[in-house]
């Protein structure tokens, strides 16, 4: 195959149409209780889930979902007590 600049410009477009760095709400609802359970657990979310994060930022709906699923979480974790941080 011969990769003239018309195949390379519809192969930057189409790598340019998946947006290696943003996801959709779909993929943000799907990792969204990881990033939650992270967040309540005290570690870094955003800096496992970046992406997740970064939607978070910029999308409204999928913040008052992640609110929401922050609320229950901690209800279903309330009989669970924290585990105590032993490291500073
Ligand atoms: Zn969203």
């Amino acid at each position: 195959m011969e990769l003239t600049p018309r195949i390379i410009r519809n192969i930057v477009a189409a790598l340019k149409r998946t947006q290696p760095n943003e996801i959709d709400c779909g993929d943000c609802f799907d990792r969204l209780e990881r990033f939650a359970e992270m967040t309540l657990a005290g570690k870094a979310a955003g800096k496992a889930l970046p992406l997740v994060q970064l939607h978070l930022e910029g999308c409204r709906d999928c913040g008052e979902e992640f609110e929401a699923l922050l609320d229950v979480l901690r209800g279903l974790g309330g009989q669970e007590k924290t585990r105590s941080i032993t490291a500073t």
